[in-house]
């Protein structure tokens, strides 16, 4: 029988991306990179990240050049600075826990530093967003992304068909394979898991973030020159404050994450308008450069509820046709900071893979879907458990940052006690080993494709 859909079997793989958030932008550019036919569909009408920061460790920035050079090339034409700033003396990015409370001290200024461990020299760079997206936009053909795309759909007419795409427009596309980068609420994750699936849906951490820039004029005004110029996160009874510079050190990130044991009205409105005394009444009780640097958020600022996918993680990423990459898959809280830097570990996987079926079917054309099959399986494998981990990971994290003991004197000792644990957590992502990924990778495919 004849029929008029392509068939699957022959050529490149086409592969669409989902989402064109950082994750799906950087996968694209590693795809394209092995030989891949990408597309990207962002439901968006223009890339528009929120103009907060993000940082990246040293690790994940030899990801991202292994992906494509012009990954690294981006981040640090978007202005991204380290996080630290000790000059020649000490070149070295920390990551510093201070202490957020009033002890009611003689210097009520003074804020005496829990911990630190040192990432290296440019160990952590810090940008923004927007600027970031920005970059990553510019290296991309400007056929391979089409804006105002929200999918809705995916059919799958059978095993040597395409896969049909549908889009909320009316307009459809067809692909061998697909990728949901489509972030926390991913529409790919529903449709591979099914909507009854407990997992096809983030649940509310109990924890939101107050997000804001603030000029580093008047960062410094608030703590001093030092604490400004430098990241540091201070903590203290149930809520934590997280800053470092960005924007080539004109401005800092600043961010207030709190508990919040109430349930979250609404989960399709994750993002609400809160206000700096809803910030200041979270922080009451709190030291005097905290307080000042509070009073320097604007009137009114974005108040994020952290969804994650803690509670119901996903049991596998993939199906033979489909799979989940970056915060689709692993959705996290952000106490670690690396929610992305997963997602750049598994774009590495990922292109890395494609490599791999684009070099096998450029010979044997007639196995296409077994490769993207097997590649698809090798990721699961691969990346599963590591980037859940972080999800668990950070959770413990926020409850270390945020425990009771913080507000009380007689406490302390035993509150830095967590700090041991925290360097432990901290190394497992900062050290992660991407070669033996890698190796683990190319085996794992090779062994499914019976070489
Ligand atoms: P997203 O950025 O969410 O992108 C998903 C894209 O898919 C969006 O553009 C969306 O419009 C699109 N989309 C969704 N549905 C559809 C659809 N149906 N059809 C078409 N398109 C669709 N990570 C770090 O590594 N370092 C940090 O310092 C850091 N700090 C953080 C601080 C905070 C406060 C938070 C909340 C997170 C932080 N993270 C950090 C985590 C990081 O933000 C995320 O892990 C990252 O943005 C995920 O990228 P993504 O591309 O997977 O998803």
């Amino acid at each position: 029988s004849t029929t008029t859909s392509p068939s699957l079997s022959g050529g490149e793989p086409e592969i669409v991306i989902v989402g064109g958030g950082i994750v799906g932008l950087v996968l694209a550019l590693g795809l394209l990179r092995v030989g891949v036919k990408v597309k990207v569909y962002e439901q968006a009408q223009s890339f528009r990240e929120v103009g907060a920061g993000i940082a990246f460790t040293a690790n994940v920035i030899r990801c991202m050049n292994l992906i494509d050079p012009s990954v690294p090339v981006a981040l640090r034409s978007s202005g991204s600075v380290a996080t630290s700033n000790g000059g020649a003396e000490d070149p070295d990015d920390y990551l510093r826990w201070i202490d957020g409370y009033e002890r009611h001290r003689e210097d009520p200024r003074k804020q005496r530093l829990f911990y630190k461990l040192s990432a290296g020299p440019r160990g952590f760079e810090g940008c923004r967003r927007d600027q970031f997206l920005e970059s990553l936009v510019k290296c991309i053909p400007s056929d391979v992304v089409e804006l105002k795309k929200r999918l809705e759909t995916i059919e799958d007419k059978g095993a040597n068909q395409k896969l049909l795409l549908r889009f909320r427009d009316g307009t459809t596309a067809e692909a061998d394979a697909v990728i949901g980068c489509d972030g926390v609420k991913s529409r790919v994750r529903r449709i591979l898991l099914g909507e009854d699936d407990p997992a096809s849906r983030p649940s509310y951490s109990h924890c939101v973030a107050y997000r804001t820039l603030i000029p580093m004029a008047q960062a410094i005004e608030a703590l001093g020159e030092y604490k400004a110029t430098n990241q540091h996160n201070h903590v203290g009874p149930n809520a934590n404050l997280l800053h470092y510079p960005v924007a080539n050190n004109t401005m800092i990130n600043a961010v207030a994450f709190v508990r919040d044991p109430n349930k979250w009205s609404d989960d399709s409105q994750t993002v609400a308008v809160g206000t700096r005394d809803d910030v200041k009444a979270a922080f009451k009780g709190w030291c005097a450069p905290v307080r000042d640097l509070i009073e320097r958020f604007p009137d009114t600022v974005s108040k994020w509820a952290i969804f994650d996918l803690w509670e119901y993680p996903v049991p596998q990423y993939n199906n033979d046709r489909l799979c989940l990459a970056g915060d689709a898959a692993h959705a996290t809280s952000p106490h670690h900071g690396a929610g992305a830097g997963q997602g750049i570990e598994d774009a590495l996987c990922l292109s890395t893979l494609m490599r791999e079926v684009v070099a096998e079917t450029r010979e044997h054309p007639e196995t296409k879907a077994k490769a993207i099959t097997a590649a698809f399986r090798t990721y699961d494998a691969v990346r599963r458990t590591r980037s859940q981990w972080l999800v668990n990971s950070s959770r413990r994290v926020c409850d270390m940052h945020q425990q009771a003991e913080w507000a009380d004197d007689t406490k302390i000792t035993k509150a830095e006690t967590v700090f041991e644990e925290m360097r432990d957590r901290t190394f497992k992502i900062w050290h992660f080993d991407y070669e033996a990924m890698l190796k683990e990778t190319l085996q794992g495919y090779k062994q499914r494709r019976g070489w």
